[in-house]
């Protein structure tokens, strides 16, 4: 008997959330017919197979041709049509969100990302125009894949901001404003007509690792972006850790000196205030007759030719620029530079000690603006690692760079609809 639990209206979430149910179910099986899909699932039989023939036309299953009689008896009944999952059919949205652009693209099923758009936030970054810019960037990625939102798992944004994983709802974000507790997901999902997955940018890089990076092999391991602000995501015992309102992870703010510098979060000492690139900037226009100007040794139009009296004053962007010049000039063997960019190899490794102690995980993996500083940062914070955690857990821990990219962020955004169907959730 068809029930109306199992009729939810097609597009509905209700409806999106079944179909993405029935999919995990023949993933866990490998194969099996409607009947054996019907029984696990409590739905009825005609339920099963209408949504089964909508998987297949849209490339997520295929039917079998015959059962061969591995089917563990799923497959017996006359009539039943049995199907496989079809991994390569895989494909997910993805969107992720700057603080001044929105990129969106398709991961297919080998973690490539395909249809990349990517669109300034402009002016207007209240959600209801960021809203608008996300439906209309993410139509236009998929019209030119010739794809439709029916083909995707989902779709899975990513957050520069206090996320709500289990509801969709993006608490905070420091450099978009009006963002106060906005229900990104539900309004899209609604919007779109397709499952959506919101969570912040840094768990989405670890689900990145986790499906086509340096996770794969099953190991626990902690990412940590670098840059301007510092965060972290936990992969343990099989999944990504958030927490009970999944906030895990702003490790920036782990406290490192009883006395240090003011920080953004209103508390002082934070590590975020040593090991940051804004530290690694600010550091190197502290002349010594005490004002703050550009020195000698660097080149930047966009910093020389404003007036700036701290680093306070300084564009976010232009924060970055600097701070990736400052690498280059490392790499030139300017000695102003390699000593600072030493000395944020060290302290960068205080937090990772600290991790390393705390987490004995088998790998910590940088990702963001430090990769740019390369291996003189690297080996300079395994250095200050190995000198300060305890030895034991240390001496198992690598302490590598993300091999992803730039476009690692945005393939985790994606990953969050892989994550949904292999996923422990
Ligand atoms: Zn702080």
């Amino acid at each position: 008997m068809v029930t109306l639990q199992d009729r939810p209206s097609l597009g509905s979430e209700a409806y999106l959330a079944t179909r993405l149910r029935l999919l995990r179910l023949l993933r866990e099986l490998n194969r099996a017919n409607t009947t054996a899909l019907a029984g696990r699932s409590g739905m009825s039989e005609p339920v099963v197979a209408k949504f089964m023939r909508e998987l297949e036309s849209n490339g997520l299953v295929e039917r079998s041709a015959l059962d061969d009689g591995d089917g563990a008896g799923l497959a017996e009944r006359a009539g039943s049509a049995v199907y496989h999952f079809r991994p390569a059919g895989m494909k997910s949205g993805a969107v992720l969100i700057s603080v001044d652009t929105v990129q969106v693209a398709v991961i297919d099923a080998d973690g490539a990302v395909v249809g990349r758009v990517e669109h300034s936030l402009g002016t207007d970054k209240r959600p209801a125009a960021v809203f608008d810019l996300i439906v209309d960037t993410l139509h236009e990625s998929l019209a030119e894949l010739g794809l439709s939102t029916r083909e995707l798992l989902g779709i899975g944004i990513g957050v520069p901001g206090l996320t709500s994983f289990h509801s969709g709802v993006v608490h905070f974000a420091p450099h978009l404003p009006g963002w106060s507790d906005v229900p990104l997901g539900p309004r899209l999902s609604e919007r779109l007509g397709a499952l959506v997955w919101v969570d912040n940018d840094s768990h989405v890089q670890a689900l990145a690792e986790r499906y086509f990076g340096l996770g794969q092999d099953g190991g626990e391991f902690v990412s940590v972006q670098s840059g301007m602000g510092l965060s972290a995501a936990f992969y343990l015992d099989g999944t990504l850790y958030r927490g009970p309102r999944d906030t895990a992870g702003e490790i920036g703010h782990m406290i490192v000196q009883e006395d240090g510098r003011l920080c953004d979060c209103g508390s002082w000492g934070c590590w975020e205030t040593i090991a940051s690139v804004t530290w690694l900037v600010d550091e190197a226009c502290r002349a010594e007759d005490g004002s703050f100007r550009l020195p000698d040794w660097l080149d930047i139009p966009e910093f020389s030719d404003q007036d700036y009296q701290s680093i306070w004053d300084i564009d976010p962007a232009v924060v970055r620029l600097a701070a990736h010049t400052i690498f280059q000039a490392a790499h030139q063997g300017w000695p102003r530079a390699i000593a600072l960019v030493k000395q944020h190899g060290q302290y960068f490794g205080i937090g990772l000690a600290n991790l390393a102690n705390m987490l004995n995980p088998q790998r910590i993996i940088i990702w963001g603006d430090d990769i740019e500083a390369g291996q003189m940062f690297l080996e300079t914070v395994r250095n200050s690692v190995a000198r300060r955690a305890i030895k034991h857990p240390c001496k198992t821990c690598e302490i590598v760079f993300s091999p992803l990219g730039h476009d690692v962020a945005l393939l985790g955004a994606g990953c969050l609809a892989i994550d949904a169907l292999y996923g422990a959730n």
